[in-house]
């Protein structure tokens, strides 16, 4: 059902067995299929790669940065323009992350999705005590140094659902603290609860805004869940946000959040969703490899946003149905036939590998677009084809006849 806001969710299918779920998110502008996945534009475009071929290529929606828009060219000139889709003439749904994964990550080196080990050591000083360190989290916010003139910035959730308002995605995150999965277990129990109390103040400055700012459409307001690898964090979380009530105001949806142990991604996003209501919908924050998609969207998440189609298609990697290749790889310099014999996107009807090859091979800007078209079109699709598999009941044989194909694992339960 849509509210007066104009945002909405509905679940029209469940995964039986399991807490993944086929659903619709209605936005301002425009329906969402879940489970979705939706390309970054960070700096509010898909790089190299027009919005009408974005559309093109079946993306429901695009996620920019709040960062890096609040940086260049400020969200004041976003705002100006008329937010982010006429900005950048997307005239779909829209989501902007909280900038708070890219200031804290500043300097750091984050990894947002890591092979633990037993030799992984675990310190706060990871944060804590870089040489040049660019950013420093306190109760209030975070103060951070620009990547671009080294200017010093803050950040607090009031500012974060400033820009994000002013940026007027139609899906915009509460400003959370992001740790590693180096840090101690005192300093993560720490930092959740930071987490929590943000979590109230973009709330209420979030309705301010929203009142404020009534001849702009609704923006749903979706919360962030923190507690690392931890169990009992991972679902005090869920449930304090979950349940967050602040003067009548609650989330619209929630953001899975953190750094997450590549092992342990499925049963992280299982002890979220067992707790968070299931009538809204769940953003699993930059996950985009096929596999980790795969087990996102069996354990609940709704969508889902990564760099990685596009920041390797710019490296000359891409995707086949039997795995990622390289483009320069010199056996595709007379395969006179597309990447994908299979694929229906732009790039596959229209040119050969041999002349991907070619445009890698000398450095030619349309290879970066081409191969990016492709990729994105790759997992947009892939995670569409989960959908239907969800609605026709045969989702697990779909997911074992992928996985055996592309990483060649042919005993996958
Ligand atoms: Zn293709």
């Amino acid at each position: 059902m849509t509210n007066a806001t104009g945002f909405s969710f509905r679940e029209v299918h469940s995964l039986s067995g399991s807490l993944g779920r086929a659903g619709e998110i209605t936005t301002p502008h425009g329906v969402i299929q879940t489970p979705a996945f939706i390309p970054v534009g960070t700096k509010a475009t898909v790089k190299s790669v027009l919005p009408e071929s974005i559309k093109d290529l079946q993306a429901q929606a695009v996620l920019a940065n709040a960062y890096h828009l609040y940086l260049q060219p400020g969200s004041d000139v976003v705002d100006e323009a008329g937010g982010l889709g006429k900005f950048m003439n997307w005239p779909g749904p829209t989501f902007t992350d909280s900038g708070g994964f890219q200031v804290l990550s500043l300097g750091v080196g984050f990894k947002k999705v890591i092979a633990m080990n037993e030799d992984t050591f675990r310190s706060d000083e990871v944060i804590a005590d870089k040489k040049e360190r660019l950013a420093h989290v306190d109760n209030d916010g975070v103060t951070f140094k620009s990547h671009l003139d080294g200017s010093m910035h803050r950040f607090t959730p009031e500012v974060s659902m400033k820009v994000q308002h002013e940026l007027g995605a139609d899906i915009i995150f509460a400003f959370d603290e992001c740790t590693t999965l180096h840090n101690t277990r005192k300093y993560q129990e720490k930092s959740l609860e930071r987490t929590r109390l943000w979590a109230i103040r973009c709330l209420k400055e979030h309705d301010r805004l929203t009142k404020a700012r009534n001849h702009r459409p609704y923006q749903a307001l979706f919360g962030v869940l923190q507690g690392a690898q931890y169990e009992d964090l991972r679902r005090k979380a869920a449930v304090d946000l979950g349940g967050m009530n602040v003067d009548g105001i609650e989330f619209d949806g929630f953001g899975l959040g953190g750094a997450l142990d590549k092992e342990k991604l499925g049963t992280i996003v299982g002890w979220l969703c067992e707790e968070l209501p299931r009538h809204k919908p769940r953003h699993l924050l930059g996950i985009g490899e096929p596999d980790d998609l795969f087990v996102g969207v069996e354990n609940g998440a709704d969508t889902f946003d990564c760099v990685a189609p596009s920041r390797q298609a710019r490296t000359s990697a891409v995707f086949t149905p039997f795995g990622r290749t390289n483009m320069t790889n010199a056996k595709y310099k007379r395969q006179f036939s597309p990447i994908d014999e299979t694929c229906d996107c732009y790039t596959c009807q229209n040119y050969t590998a041999a002349y991907m090859n070619h445009l890698f091979k000398s450095k030619e800007m349309l290879a970066s677009t081409l191969a990016t078209i492709h990729n994105e079109h790759f997992i947009v699709k892939l995670v569409a084809q989960m959908r239907e598999a969800i609605i026709r009941g045969d989702f697990l044989e779909m997911k074992k006849e992928f996985m055996g194909r592309f990483y060649g694992l042919r005993d996958l339960k």
